[in-house]
């Protein structure tokens, strides 16, 4: 399927579409420092108009909610709607709705820096506090790859006694709660708004269980879509999707094209 096939479909239903986002490496590109992630140029501008044209616009990522808010500038688009920490905290309208930090999390944050050291790892190797969840980052190590594999069983290890996840990523191990993934994100968010039509872009591992849902739902008679903004990095999304396009510039062109297929039939 082509990205024109997918504007054609919901050239009806654009004002009922759901249009639900992954953040980075989906609407902004990969960069070694996540503080620095902005959406690609153009992206905001086109959310904003498939908005006022009546689209549901959801961003789902594993970033805490209000980081996501900032850094995206996604205030500029009307009713949006941030999922954070995949599900485990939601921003809308300036509001943050999310839980309090369970005692693991800070017995995690306690223990997880020395464990690093005790396993030798990468110095450029660090820790991302995300107050529900830490993620350790190896893409500044010499090795990336082999930083993970070296990490992975002791991590793995420390969060299965605290009764917590490990999740992979593209050069990243979250630790996290359990009982929230993307899919159960999406129906909720399907079931809340009730579309004529969904779009969900990912690109990562962290995706799967949203692409997962978007099949679901097209067997349910909904018009859905699966969006996978390929990367070199990530070979997991093959197959799993119905469109591939090539990274955030892909997925922007995707967003344009449906922007203006909104301002033609506005
Ligand atoms: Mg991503």
């Amino acid at each position: 399927m082509l990205v024109a096939d997918v504007v054609q479909a919901l050239r009806g239903d654009r004002s009922q579409t759901l249009i639900a986002l992954d953040f980075d490496g989906t609407l902004a590109p990969i960069v070694p420092d996540p503080a620095e992630s902005r959406p690609q140029p153009g992206v905001i501008e086109a959310l904003a108009t498939l908005a006022q044209a009546g689209a549901q616009i959801a961003v789902i990522t594993g970033r805490d909610a209000g980081t996501a808010a900032e850094l995206g500038g996604f205030d500029a688009v009307p009713g949006v709607v941030i999922e954070g920490l995949y599900g485990a905290e939601s921003w809308q309208a300036g509001e943050l709705t999310a839980p309090a930090e369970p005692a693991e999390i800070g017995q995690l944050r306690a223990r997880l820096p020395p464990l690093l050291a005790a396993h030798g790892a990468d110095p450029e190797v660090w820790i991302e506090d995300k107050r529900l969840s830490l993620v350790v980052h190896t893409r500044r190590a010499a090795d990336p790859g082999a930083a993970i594999s070296l990490l992975r069983g002791p991590v793995s290890d420390l969060a299965g006694e605290l009764g917590l996840e490990v999740h992979d990523g593209r050069h990243v191990l979250e630790i996290r709660l359990p009982g929230y993934d993307k899919g159960a994100v999406l129906r909720r968010l399907v079931e809340r708004f009730e579309p004529a039509a969904v779009i969900f872009a990912g690109d990562d591992v962290g995706d799967l269980p949203a692409f997962a849902v978007v099949r679901e739902l097209r067997e349910r008679g909904l018009r859905a879509f699966g969006v996978a903004a390929s990367s070199a990095e990530v070979s997991a999304l093959d197959g799993v999707a119905d469109v591939r396009v090539d990274g955030p510039a892909g997925v922007l062109a995707l967003l344009t094209a449906l922007a203006a297929l909104a301002g033609d039939d506005g």
